[in-house]
């Protein structure tokens, strides 16, 4: 059943997700990314809807093209190039894996090639850049909207598509939900693992490639620009493309484990997912490089270090809290957590079909400290990125409250799952790790 505040929810953001993108967007490309002199302009009738619709620029051929030529290349590598990396890089897991148990019992296989993908990817691009110079290295910011139209296509497609396909030719109608609300069906998704032929798994492509591999090169792509309009590239710059280059390669280098994340295990493949991945994600978790074209900000020393400090922490814990969860679950608790054996609450579930299954919950290491302290790291990375840009403006920052409500949503939809799957053990784990996020705090 769909309550009416999801149902709210969701329409809102199927009619309004789309406008903030564009507004912040425009923002920039009009207004300097100042997100309230749109709003002044618009207030006080110095400008109309339409005058700021004139100027947006349009789908152009060249944006159609680059955007067919790079989703083409992604589907390539994805599908046609199987992983190689895993036989030379030790500790690296690619090639075929398995992934989490579906609700219908189906147990999926991937191939896990992303992390060759970036490489391939980001090869032709220096390449290109130092060498062949086919196009020029802002060609990403020099068309960024009329490439927005084209992403939008994309998204809409897709997930028009994958529901379509749930009703006429799922890949596994055990493992499709319907609530019988449209909208609701349209944005979460029917189908739970859809794809075409073996291995083009919608949720693992969409999710990865192309929006995360791009989304290193669209941060390439504004220090570029940075370079042709100042002739030079700020410290803030280099800041935002290292931390979060961190954080896609960290994004690549576990795509297996990525495999056992919410997104995979849980989340059914819908305008959520596929609308999400293509705009959302490139577009909104981008914009501090794009403010830093329009704003070169250069940060004094001190204050270059302590962003990368804070960036390099919350990496660490982010990194660290997930690894202590993956090698608790794959060793059942045989392994050490900080130099000690981990504790845990024992606890069982019952599946649809009414058999019993026993799990583990952690409550040593990171995971004594907060229920998702994985989260809390994330947001300390996602605050650093935010800072580079100074405090000039707010539209930076949209990124960490986005994250925060976000991740605070995700800890709640979460943990409700868990204490229906978990019962009262669920309550027993809570009282041992009483806080969600901030020991202490929440
Ligand atoms: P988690 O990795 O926190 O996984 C939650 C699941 O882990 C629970 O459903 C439960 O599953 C199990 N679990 C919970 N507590 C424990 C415990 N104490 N011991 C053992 N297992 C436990 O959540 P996500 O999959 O959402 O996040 C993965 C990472 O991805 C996070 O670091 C997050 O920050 C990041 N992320 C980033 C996003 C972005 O846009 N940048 C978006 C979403 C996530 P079970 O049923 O198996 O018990």
């Amino acid at each position: 059943e769909v309550d009416w505040f999801s149902l709210a929810s969701i329409l809102f953001l199927l009619m309004f997700a789309p406008l903030i993108v564009y507004y912040f967007i425009m923002s920039c490309d009009q207004y300097q990314c100042s997100l309230i002199d749109p709003l002044i302009d618009l207030l006080t009738g110095k400008k109309h809807l339409s005058d700021i619709w004139n100027k947006t620029p349009t789908l152009t051929y060249r944006a159609a093209g680059i955007y067919t030529l790079w989703v083409t290349f992604q589907v390539f590598l994805y599908v046609f190039v199987p992983d190689f990396c895993h036989k030379f890089l030790p500790g690296y897991v690619g090639g075929v894996q398995a992934g989490a148990v579906t609700p219908a019992g189906v147990v999926n296989k991937y191939e896990i090639n992303g992390l060759q993908a970036w490489i391939v990817t980001h090869v032709l691009w220096f390449a290109n850049a130092y060498y062949f110079h086919w196009f020029s290295p802002t060609i990403i910011f020099d068309n960024w909207i009329p490439l927005l139209w084209c992403a939008n296509v994309l998204g809409y497609a897709v997930s028009t598509f994958a529901m379509i396909k749930s009703y006429f030719f799922p890949t596994n109608a055990k493992d499709c939900k319907f609530t019988g609300n449209f909208f609701y069906d349209y944005m979460m998704g029917i189908e739970f693992n859809p794809r075409i032929g073996k291995w083009f798994d919608f949720k693992l492509f969409f999710n990865g490639r192309p929006g995360i591999v791009a989304w290193t090169l669209i941060n390439l792509s504004y220090a570029a620009k940075q370079q042709e309009l100042y002739g030079q590239v700020t410290n803030s710059m280099v800041l935002v493309n290292v931390l979060q280059g961190i954080y896609v390669l960290d994004f690549f280098w576990n795509e297996a484990w990525y495999l056992k994340t919410i997104d995979i295990c849980h989340d059914h493949f819908g305008w959520y997912l596929g609308w999400g991945d293509c705009v959302w994600l490139p577009y909104l978790y981008t914009l501090q490089g794009l403010y830093l074209v329009y704003h070169p900000v250069q940060l004094c020393t001190a204050n270059a270090i302590g962003i990368l400090v804070l960036g390099l922490i919350g990496y660490y814990i982010f990194r660290m809290t997930n690894h202590q969860k993956d090698l608790f679950r794959r060793t059942n608790g045989n392994c050490k957590i900080w130099g000690k054996k981990p504790e845990y609450i024992e606890c069982s579930y019952m599946s649809a079909d009414g058999t019993k299954y026993y799990s583990k919950l952690m409550t040593s290491g990171f995971w004594g400290w907060a229920r998702h302290f994985n989260y809390t790291g994330d947001l300390m990375g996602s605050l650093a990125y935010c800072l580079t840009c100074g405090f000039e403006h707010i539209l930076p920052y949209f990124y960490i409250v986005y994250m925060t409500i976000l991740l605070t949503h995700r800890c709640i939809r979460d943990e409700h799952r868990c204490f229906s799957k978990y019962g009262k053990d669920w309550k027993r784990y809570t009282a041992a790790v009483p806080y969600r996020l901030i020991p202490g705090v929440f």
